[in-house]
């Protein structure tokens, strides 16, 4: 049986590796972090596995299983892990995740017996090929930023910017699950309506308004049945971990299909999961008090708790980095186009899930929510190049002399997240990394 006073010795700042590479005060993977991920050996073709990101190492969780002994509880949850099978582990709830946080602690702290073992259990990190983390069964995309929802909302409705309900409802929307592609990917600009402001009639043809979205993805552990819903005291029990998330989006095709219905194909073509679920046990020494704007309203009771006021919020920042094709050519890493921060948004993760399961929705392990666009309240904090460009009116100049209004072929966005307090060790996600490539047809109709 685990306790709560267990889980959180995991956070101790204190702890240190056997292994050297993960005491580094700049790792993304501390052994405080412990986050999860789907890689196999580069190049081997072998069956998926699940790994532990630790230092610039993977410890490979199948043969952890094979070449150590683990507690009986332990050994138990161990076994779709084993089996490459995260869903199934995140199934298994919160009881599971904490009893293997706490034996994988300890099996990796310096000092440890089972260190020997474990040493022929590692992967650098450099030879692991990532995939998705898990079967991704539903998407669904919020819009929890209200700097976000004001910015576009003035673009699209210059008088009338934020609608009535945001301060009321977290608004989504169902999205694809189908082209969400691990981090490392290159995807077509997509083709598709739309409809100049000065035309007639709309033209088909490749996207020449092509974004990017900062966002964070969260990831569904323990499902709900359906008919019943999550009460927000118990909402982040479902909730298995985070990653970074980049939903790309098609500003011409949007800006043309988007009324009544909201965004289809300006956003389904291709999204960007980071590889590592970074779990909410690793994020613990990093909440915040989620409070309300002076004169805003207060949430409704379902979506308000004493927890969720006193440690709702996440304190994590972030950032995303552009690297043109001429960049990459000249070596040039690439320059930071903006930084932003979780913490602002207007709703929390425990209030998303609340909502979500309101009416009686069945999440289900490895369903993802979309945090939207996670813009700050600074011109600098834009996180998309809609709100940083103003939809295209200002370009921003890059390092390397280029100009950019929307994306170009060519073009790599990364995105990058960490929390950092002073006396807490460094808890990072890794990269969100995706390229855009020419569009397949050329047409014009
Ligand atoms: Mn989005």
């Amino acid at each position: 049986m685990t306790t709560t006073r267990e889980v959180q010795a995991t956070n101790d700042p204190s702890l240190q590796s056997w292994l050297d590479s993960a005491n580094d005060p700049t790792t993304d993977f501390p052994i405080q972090n412990l986050p999860y991920g789907a890689f196999r050996r580069s190049g081997s073709g072998e069956p998926l596995r699940i790994g532990i990101a630790i230092g610039d190492q993977v410890l490979d969780l199948r043969l952890a299983v094979q070449r150590t002994d683990w507690p009986a509880d332990v050994a138990a949850a161990l076994v779709p892990l084993a089996a490459g099978d995260l869903n199934a582990f995140m199934a298994l709830g919160l009881p599971a995740r904490h009893a293997v946080r706490i034996a994988l602690s300890a099996a990796l702290t310096a000092g440890s017996r089972q260190r020997e073992a474990l040493a022929g259990c590692l992967v650098p990190q450099t030879q692991a090929e990532m995939a998705l983390p898990c079967r991704i069964g539903d998407y669904t995309d919020f819009y929890i930023s209200v700097h976000h929802a004001t910015t576009i909302g003035k673009q699209f409705r210059p008088d009338n910017p934020l609608l009535p309900n945001y301060k009321w409802v977290p608004i989504g929307y169902h999205g694809r699950a189908s082209s969400i592609q691990v981090s490392g990917h290159a995807f077509h600009r997509p083709v598709g309506q739309t409809r100049a402001p000065d035309a007639a009639v709309p033209a088909v043809g490749p996207s020449g308004r092509l974004d990017y979205e900062l966002e964070m993805g969260i990831v569904i552990g323990q499902a709900n049945e359906q008919g019943h819903s999550v009460p927000i005291e118990r909402a982040e029990d479902h909730v298995f971990g985070l990653t970074l998330f980049n939903d790309w989006s098609s500003r011409d095709i949007q800006g043309w299909e988007y009324q009544p219905l909201g965004p289809f194909l300006s956003k389904n073509f291709a999204s960007t999961l980071s590889p590592w679920v970074v779990t909410l046990e690793a994020l613990a020494p990093f909440r915040r008090p989620f409070v309300r704007p002076e004169g805003d309203p207060q949430p409704l009771p379902y979506l308000d708790s004493a927890r969720n006021r006193e440690v709702g919020a996440l304190d994590i920042e972030l950032e995303v980095w552009i690297q043109t094709e001429a960049m990459q050519r000249a070596g040039h890493a690439g320059d930071l186009l903006s930084t932003s921060n979780l913490a602002e948004a207007y709703w929390s993760i425990a209030q998303l899930v609340a909502h979500h399961t309101i009416n009686g929705c069945n999440l289900n392990p490895g369903d993802l929510l979309g945090t939207g666009t996670l813009s700050g309240p600074k011109p600098q904090q834009a996180a998309s190049l809609m709100e940083l460009t103003s939809n295209g009116k200002q370009p921003v100049t890059l390092s390397s002399g280029e100009g950019r209004a929307f994306l170009e072929d060519g073009d790599t966005i990364t995105l990058k997240g960490y929390c950092q307090r002073p006396g807490q060790r460094r808890i990072g996600f890794g990269e969100c990394r995706g390229m855009v490539i020419p569009a397949r047809t050329t047409q014009r109709a």
